[in-house]
């Protein structure tokens, strides 16, 4: 049931991802995003070329996902910003696909079971081993289609925000390479596929909720994320929409707390009461 075909998707692009996935792994996560593109040139026309940029992605089917337990919330229009988390769970060194699928099925147990969600809050999940797996439901459909699946992983600001999270805790230190490769690509592909400008779109959890998320370091590697997407979308032909000032449900900065809860799964604040989805 939820490994129904997804009519739609650029099946050519997936399946090219997928032997890049590969040879990053094999190479040690040294495939940089412009060595990737260059295997691109295949690509043509600017309806595709954002669908090339996407990595390979685990749809729910690879990790078996439970169904959701109430129907999907899909809004028409796209999303205005691309929200990075960290997962908030340990770095580990297990860089398999097995491990980033067993990760989807933890946080959709956690959210569900524990959180008393409908489903996984997240649209997108990006393990350590650099694997991109799809979270919500019905969320690869609503990105080629151009609209927004209502998640549940920025409080107040579910409407308007795509959310990735990147497993790990990145207070003190970095992802992974394969990690950071396969975050650039996806964020290229979404800018792509919305029409949103790199430097406007992409912000951090802490941007609009009080919240350590996505951690010291990964924060403060957004504008070098932000210029690498750049980069990528120009090597991918993929149009850069023009750069427009926040509107009012914009990022509000808050304070970042001292003292976050410590626990597993936790990453701030992501429900409030503008939010009309769980
Ligand atoms: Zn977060």
């Amino acid at each position: 049931m939820t490994n129904t075909p997804r009519p739609g998707l650029n099946r050519r692009g997936l399946l090219r991802g997928a032997a890049l996935t590969s040879g990053a792994v094999a190479l040690g996560g040294a495939l940089s995003a412009l060595g990737a593109a260059s295997a691109s040139a295949q690509a043509t026309g600017t309806g595709a070329s954002a669908q090339a940029a996407s990595p390979y992605l685990y749809w729910r089917g690879a990790w078996g996902a439970r169904a959701p337990r109430s129907p999907i919330q899909v809004l028409a229009n796209a999303p205005r910003y691309i929200v990075v988390h960290h997962t908030a769970t340990a770095n580990s060194t297990n860089y398999s696909l097995d491990h980033a699928l067993a990760l989807s099925r933890s946080i959709q147990n956690y959210h569900m079971d524990h959180n008393g969600w409908i489903d996984t809050g997240q649209q997108l999940t990006i393990s350590r081993g650099g694997h991109l797996m799809e979270g919500r439901d019905r969320t690869p459909e609503a990105i080629a289609a151009g609209q927004h699946v209502v998640g549940t992983h920025v409080a107040n600001n579910n409407s308007t925000c795509i959310g990735i999270e990147n497993e790990g805790l990145y207070t003190s230190v970095g992802p992974t390479q394969a990690l950071t490769n396969t975050l650039v690509q996806t964020l290229a592909w979404l800018c792509g596929a919305y029409g949103l400008n790199p430097h406007a779109a992409i912000l951090g959890h802490r941007d609009f909720n009080a919240t350590a998320c996505p951690g010291n370091v990964l924060y403060s590697m957004l504008p070098e994320l932000r210029n690498r997407v750049t980069q990528t979308m120009r090597a991918y032909d993929i149009p850069i929409a023009a750069h427009r000032a926040h509107a009012e449900d914009g990022p509000t900065y808050p304070a970042v707390p001292e003292d976050e809860p410590d626990h597993e799964f936790y990453h701030g604040p992501v429900r409030g009461p503008d939010d009309f989805s769980r």
